[in-house]
């Protein structure tokens, strides 16, 4: 299993940081973040290092993500959470501040002033077109 000695999440994987820990399976583990934008924010992380989503195989992110609708259940049905955000973050520019792949679970209630940025565009003529060529291209689609 690939560990990073000097990763916060392989350390809180391995113990040798302590957590307060919801669920764990072979293939990751769920922990309240240390600061939650939310009561109950989880974070869920694969017990190997890996940095960002596309590092996986389908498989792998498959085995990794199957335990996500449980913990959203659980959420709704022991927290006041009327619906919850996940949040996922690959690279600085995006976010990520600890390079360990983790999903963000965010219990969501009205009025709780939570939200991001969000303005959407229009795209100009062809560039659709151009996106479908090389995005499906790469993708074999
Ligand atoms: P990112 O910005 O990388 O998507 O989010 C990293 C998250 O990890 C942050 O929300 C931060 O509060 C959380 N975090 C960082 N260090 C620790 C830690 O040692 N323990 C726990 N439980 N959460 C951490
Ligand atoms: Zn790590």
């Amino acid at each position: 299993m690939s560990r990073d000695p000097d990763c916060i999440f392989c350390r809180i994987v391995s113990g040798e940081i302590p957590c307060h820990k919801v669920y764990e399976n072979e293939h990751g583990l769920a922990f309240l973040d240390v600061g939650p934008l939310a009561d109950g924010h989880l974070l869920w992380i694969p017990r190997e290092h890996v940095v960002a989503l596309d590092d996986l195989t389908e498989s792998q992110a498959a085995d990794l993500c199957r335990p996500l609708p449980r913990l959203g259940r659980a959420m709704r049905d022991v927290l006041p959470a009327e619906g919850y955000n996940v949040l996922q973050n690959n690279g600085r520019v995006a976010g990520q501040e600890v390079m360990h792949l983790h999903f963000h679970l965010i219990p969501r209630t009205q009025g709780d002033g939570l939200g991001y940025r969000w303005h959407p565009g229009r795209y100009g003529p062809g560039r659709a077109e151009a996106l479908v060529a090389a995005l499906g291209g790469a993708l074999g689609g």
